[in-house]
């Protein structure tokens, strides 16, 4: 095999697919947008030496190699952040506005807040732009009639944040709240805290994944987590498969029968769980059909990178089942894991607020995909984004009334 090219000014990480220190680190790589060159051993062996002559002789991955010659030998998450020169420190120690969470709601809220002069710090644990900046297209967001790419649209909203001066921190995960009078103190995963007059949680949410062999590698590419969003591109398809027999999994799947030919539901459990509607109308539509106790094993791939088929456990037997695109509907998580607690919270863990987005903690706002009963759309995020800036304006305008 050819010598990789690694002459280009470009970050170049050596590492192996097998290791999950690797993945670790092209994905935190990608997931801020840093291009890199990846080179994987076993398919360059005659790259090892690169590797071995800058570890002692030992050949320890991943090893990255920065343009201006320096490495980094198994780097943490923290090591890469500071390296590729994320801000991870706030310029001050209080703020109006700390905002957990940038994605499209939490930067709406930033820009509508700091347009008003208010001093507002965001904090993100990843990157900033959220699910958006790793959605591959945006086809349902007003104002872009060819659509969007996820990442453009998280660029540009992150621009306009920054033009009204909003500070941003990455890679840096808010731990924990707590009420400090008159303020709201924020623990950051730096070890560091700041204090704010008000927070808004917009931390977002995780969809469930199987963890299927195959399945990491075909979202986009067939495997979706939105009817509502990627469903039209399965216009005059054969076949189209929900993975998930509950309610949202039923909804889509009648959705998407305006799409595909037909849609096959697979569920795992021994019978679909969602509403008896539902379940009625699914099992008598004529272009749906069920199967139960079906659990997903594996998604292939055809020779351009798409999927073609999912390899079932069907009672024991394994069953190839051939599908143009296949929509996961398994749950989804909201990312409140660091709250533990603090925060009022529905039965899915989704934050409960007012209609006016407070919490029941003084101060504190929740919005977006984190909060009980939105509507989970990227529209709405920055809609509900808007519409918090709002209420935290009269908030912070009642507490300068109350001095
Ligand atoms: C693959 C995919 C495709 C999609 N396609 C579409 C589509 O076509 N159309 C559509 O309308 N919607 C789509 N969506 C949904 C849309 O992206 C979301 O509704 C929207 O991004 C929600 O915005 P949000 O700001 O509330 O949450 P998120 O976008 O989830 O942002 C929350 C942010 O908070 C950060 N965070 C979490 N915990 C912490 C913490 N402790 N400290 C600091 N930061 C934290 C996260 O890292 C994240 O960046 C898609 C989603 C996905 C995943």
């Amino acid at each position: 095999m050819a010598n990789p090219d690694t002459s280009a000014n470009q970050i170049v990480v050596y590492g192996a697919s097998w290791c999950p220190d690797c993945r670790r680190a092209k994905q935190f790589l990608s997931s801020h947008r840093i291009g890199f060159h990846w080179i994987d051993l076993e398919e360059h062996p005659e790259a090892v030496s690169e590797v071995e002559s800058r570890n002692d002789g030992k050949r320890i991955i991943p090893t990255i190699l920065f343009p201006d010659g320096s490495f980094l030998t198994e780097p943490s998450n923290d090591e890469l952040a500071d390296k590729i020169g994320l801000v991870r420190t706030a310029t001050s120690s209080h703020y109006d506005v700390v905002i957990v969470g940038g994605g499209p709601t939490g930067l709406t809220t930033s820009i509508y807040a700091a347009r008003e002069n208010a001093q507002v710090l965001v904090v993100e644990k990843s990157a900033p732009g959220g699910q958006a900046g790793v959605t591959e297209r945006f086809d349902n967001y007003p104002g872009f009639p060819d659509g969007v790419s996820g990442a453009e649209l998280a660029d540009r909203i992150i621009r306009q944040a920054q033009r009204y001066g909003v500070e941003i921190l990455q890679a840096v995960g808010v731990t924990g709240l707590v009420r400090e009078e008159p303020f709201v103190r924020v623990d950051l995963s730096t070890g560091s805290s700041v204090h704010a007059r008000a927070v808004l949680v917009a931390s977002g949410s995780t969809y469930r994944r199987t963890d299927a062999e195959g399945e990491a590698d075909l979202i986009g590419a067939g495997i979706h987590f939105c009817a509502t969003c990627d469903g039209p591109f399965y216009k005059g398809s054969k076949n189209v498969t929900i993975v998930g027999g509950g309610n949202s999994g039923l909804e889509e799947g009648l959705f998407l029968t305006q799409f595909a030919d037909h849609v096959t539901v697979l569920q795992a459990q021994p019978e679909l769980t969602g509403s008896k509607l539902l379940r009625d109308k699914v099992l008598n539509h004529p272009k749906m059909s069920v199967l139960c106790n079906a659990l997903v094993k594996k998604f292939k791939a055809n020779a351009s990178g798409k999927l073609e088929s999912i390899i079932v456990d069907h009672e024991g037997k394994q069953v190839e089942h051939e599908t143009a695109g296949a929509f996961i509907f398994i749950g989804l998580d909201p990312n409140t894991g660091f709250l533990e607690g603090t925060l009022k919270v529905d039965e899915r863990g989704f934050i409960a607020t007012d209609h006016m987005f407070q919490t029941n903690i003084e101060g504190v706002f929740a919005a977006g995909d984190v909060r009980s009963g939105s509507t989970k759309q990227i529209a709405s995020a920055v809609g509900e984004g808007a519409a918090v800036a709002i209420q935290i304006r009269y908030y912070l305008e009642s507490l300068a009334a109350r001095v």
